[in-house]
């Protein structure tokens, strides 16, 4: 008889559904349904049974294409490539378990890698920013039961985030917002017309590139200061109005996204949009947020701040001190610059996310990519072992977009004898200590 399995976590965005059931067959083996996930959520669920799913570990022959090899053969490679490379680039983690990351840094300390993660092409510099000015941020929990003004800047959740709306920001019922969407003033900010700009009161359109000068007009508006006619493309009587209107609000919130990130300005759009949710401090509650993309980038950035002191791209080259600069030990960066020795890469795709030059420079080195299926990394990789996937196959502790942490569920059993990251880094962590123990790979 299949079996229901509730309360089971969404390991696919940073929203993190807690409220998941899965039909799992009588033997524990296969998924055969989703219910309450989104379309990306559940067909994440619905990769496990994937026809021609890789289940043991293959690597490149020098006619291109990819040879069985065992766990062990594949532990042995990766061990002795960490070890001889002076400087390894270690990316990825957004996509695996805290636990699993704790073990890959020791890794990292041991041969001196560059440990870096998502971040790095998408809010690191709101953690550049955060690291700057602070954060006055709260739980998605906090939103739900009281926020009455929620701004969307630079972010599109109806396609990155898709629950989001319906549990926590626009739609639900709370404990101070009984009257749900209805009680509720939603405004988006963009320079185009999302489809997150549809579900909103007020969709404010911003020339491309001037979210800065916009967010310092709010600030000016707030204090009553006086304005040009039109800012980034809003004309000035807009701008009093909305700022006006967030004075008033019980609890407001700003959600941004790489729309903010990623234009021009970077940190400084966080940098000031943080400030503007302090000036409305001054009025009401406010608070600010990063609409954080993979499941796990945010648990990725706890643990290495926690060990390190930094979010992201941390250089343990010297072995004894961590080092971090944004365009110094930053994944792309040291790409570009064909700066380190080996890749490894881990639960992420940067094939699929970074510039070519940098995927090119990364395709001449030896590279092993951990990933439970074939993605464009693996394709261009010496070694792809396959794993168990985390928040399916096996648990695993993971942060939600708000810094909450959450335990992730097991719900079937991996393919047989398919390692878990936390086992495979186990292994290759032992195999190191052996290697370095003789004197090197
Ligand atoms: S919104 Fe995100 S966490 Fe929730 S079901 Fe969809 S993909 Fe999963």
């Amino acid at each position: 008889m299949p079996k229901e399995v509730t309360d089971v976590i969404c390991p696919f965005c940073g929203t993190l559904c807690d409220d998941l059931i899965i039909t799992v067959s009588d033997d524990n083996k296969t998924i055969l349904g989703v219910k309450n996930a989104c379309a990306i959520g559940a067909e994440k669920f619905n990769h496990q049974r994937l026809p021609g799913r890789v289940k043991r570990p293959r690597m490149r022959q020098a006619d291109g294409t990819y040879k069985e090899i065992t766990y062990d053969e594949a532990i042995d490679w990766t061990a002795k490539m960490l070890v001889k490379s002076r400087k390894t680039l270690m990316y990825g983690w957004a996509s695996t378990s805290c636990q699993a990351m704790s073990i890959g840094h020791e890794i990292a300390e041991k041969v001196g890698g560059i440990v870096d993660n998502c971040a790095t092409v998408c809010h690191g510099s709101s953690l550049i920013a955060i690291e700057d000015v602070g954060v006055p941020s709260c739980t998605l929990g906090e939103i739900k039961n009281r926020a009455d003004c929620v701004i969307f800047w630079g972010c599109n959740p109806a396609h990155a985030h898709p629950r989001h709306m319906s549990r926590y920001s626009i739609f639900p019922r709370g404990f101070f917002t009984v009257k749900g969407h209805k009680g509720r003033k939603i405004y988006a900010v963009d320079c185009r017309y999302t489809d997150t700009a549809k579900c909103a009161d007020e969709f404010i359109q911003v020339q491309q590139g001037f979210d800065y000068e916009l967010l310092n007009a709010f600030r000016t508006a707030v204090r009553g200061d006086a304005l040009p006619d039109t800012v980034g493309g809003v004309p000035k009587e807009k701008i009093y109005e909305i700022a006006e209107a967030f004075k008033t609000a019980r609890f407001g919130i700003i959600f941004f996204g790489m729309g903010l990130t990623h234009t021009m300005g970077r940190n400084h759009n966080i940098d000031i949009a943080i400030n503007l949710t302090r000036d409305m401090n001054e009025y009401t509650k406010f608070a600010i947020m990063a609409m954080r993309g993979h499941w796990n980038v945010t648990g990725s950035g706890q643990v290495l701040g926690w060990q390190y002191g930094f979010p992201y791209a941390v250089d343990l080259s010297r072995r004894d001190q961590a080092r971090h600069q944004t365009g110094e030990t930053t994944s792309v960066d040291l790409l570009n610059r064909s700066e380190v020795e080996a890749c490894f890469y881990i639960a992420t795709d940067p094939g699929a996310h970074f510039p070519v030059d940098a995927m090119i420079s990364s395709s001449r080195k030896p590279t092993v990519t951990i990933d439970p299926h074939i993605n464009c990394t693996t394709e261009i990789s010496d070694i792809h072992i396959p794993v168990a996937m985390v928040g399916v196959e096996t648990g695993g502790c993971a942060y939600r977009m708000d810094n909450v942490p959450i335990e992730t569920r097991k719900v079937v059993e991996p393919p047989e004898g398919m390692l878990t990251d936390e086992e495979l880094l186990t292994k290759i962590n032992k195999r190191v200590d052996e290697l370095m123990a003789k004197g090197g790979a």
